[in-house]
């Protein structure tokens, strides 16, 4: 298959800096979309790969799976999308198309395998797939996203993960009027999930383990925040919530949450947490509660979510930086310093 070369930041292993790196998209196919690529967000999940956090990444990696661009050529059986429009991708490139997940619109559990946006096996090329943080994308346009016209492009970039990651439990587990939901974790998803969760129409209660954060959840949008070391505090919230999104990134004590819960409640984790999480039996036992999970969400559900946002005037709050910055930034969001996404402007990587 013929390939075109590409500028892109990468790393050869998990010890060291992200640097430029020349990589090979393919050449775009009769169904293929190829962008150039404006914005790219950071998300923990780029930090715990290019870390090899979970043992499975395939080096050299190349991250970004929060892609906006402007569409550049597509193929000659392309119907949705022309040279000169926004577009946009996000965790998925490809899945089987045809199994029973697949037909229902849930292509993050393929039965054959969904292929993400970066570090899966790339079916095309062979070898792996490359993110975003690269000049440009190429996509069967299945798997293309529209882009509504957001008035900062910049800050929707990071709904491509943050948003759909967080819409998609939301939805399922029917945050609305009258519904209680705690987020957990005030970051990239979390701090989006505030947002989301309160133009669904919930009442919105954060915890967070950072002071800082107490205010400004506030200012989010959040109904009330917690600070999750104030053990008086978080007692006033035994047996009250309906749910809880679970957005944070490393060990913590579960069962703490799993008591907020009233009967038949959910605590759903969205957070990779590498280790694994204990949960006593009392605490799923008593009041029928569940502990579970949520991956992303498929492709009409992500349209659906950018559709929303655009309509509620939701993006995220973010720090632009140029390609140069990317490795302090994996610096300071392995630290928590930022508020709350990093996006990166990709057309400061020169071709
Ligand atoms: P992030 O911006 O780093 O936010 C994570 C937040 O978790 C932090 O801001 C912090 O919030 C809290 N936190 C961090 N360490 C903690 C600890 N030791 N104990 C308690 N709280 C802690 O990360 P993100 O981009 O939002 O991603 C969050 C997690 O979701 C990551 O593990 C990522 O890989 C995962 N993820 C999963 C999916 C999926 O489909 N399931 C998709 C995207 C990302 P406070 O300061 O408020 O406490
Ligand atoms: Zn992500």
């Amino acid at each position: 298959m013929d390939t075109k070369q590409v500028k892109a930041y990468g790393t050869a292993s998990a010890k060291q800096p992200l640097q430029e790196m020349t990589i090979n998209r393919r050449a775009v196919q009769p169904h293929d979309v190829e962008m150039e690529i404006l914005y790219c967000g950071i998300c923990h999940s780029d930090l715990h790969q290019i870390k090899n956090d979970f043992g499975g990444t395939m080096f050299p990696i190349v991250p970004g799976h929060e892609i906006v661009g402007r569409v550049t050529a597509v193929g000659s059986h392309v119907t949705k999308f022309k040279a000169g429009d926004l577009a946009a991708v996000g965790c998925i490139v490809d899945s089987c198309g045809h199994c029973e997940y697949c037909n229902d619109g849930i292509e993050q559990f393929c039965d054959e395998g969904v292929t993400y946006s970066f570090n899966s096996p790339d079916k095309h090329l062979g070898g792996t797939t490359f993110g975003g943080f690269s000049k440009t994308y190429v996509c069967d346009e299945k798997y293309v996203l529209q882009m509504p016209p957001f008035s900062n492009l910049a800050a929707a970039a990071p709904l491509l993960c943050a948003g759909i990651t967080v819409y998609s439990p939301l939805k399922h587990w029917q945050a609305g009027p009258g519904k209680k939901v705690g987020i957990l974790g005030i970051g990239g998803l979390g701090h989006v999930a505030i947002k989301i969760a309160k133009a669904m129409g919930a009442h919105v209660v954060v915890f967070t383990t950072s002071a800082s954060k107490v205010e400004d959840a506030k200012r989010l949008g959040a109904d009330e925040a917690v600070l999750s070391s104030d053990a008086e505090q978080m007692a006033k919230y035994n047996r009250k919530l309906h749910f809880i999104i679970d957005t944070v990134s490393a060990k913590h004590d579960v069962n703490t949450y799993l008591n907020l819960l009233r009967h038949d409640g959910s605590v759903v984790l969205v957070g990779l947490p590498p280790e694994p999480l204990e949960i006593g039996a009392f605490n799923v036992v008593m009041g029928r509660r569940s502990f579970t999970g949520s991956n992303i969400g498929g492709i009409a559900e992500t349209q659906e979510m950018l559709d929303f946002c655009a309509k509620h005037n939701i993006t995220a709050d973010i720090e632009l930086i140029n390609i140069r910055q990317v490795n302090e930034a994996f610096d300071r969001l392995e630290r928590g310093d930022v508020k709350y996404r990093f996006v990166i402007d990709m057309t400061s990587l020169k071709k």
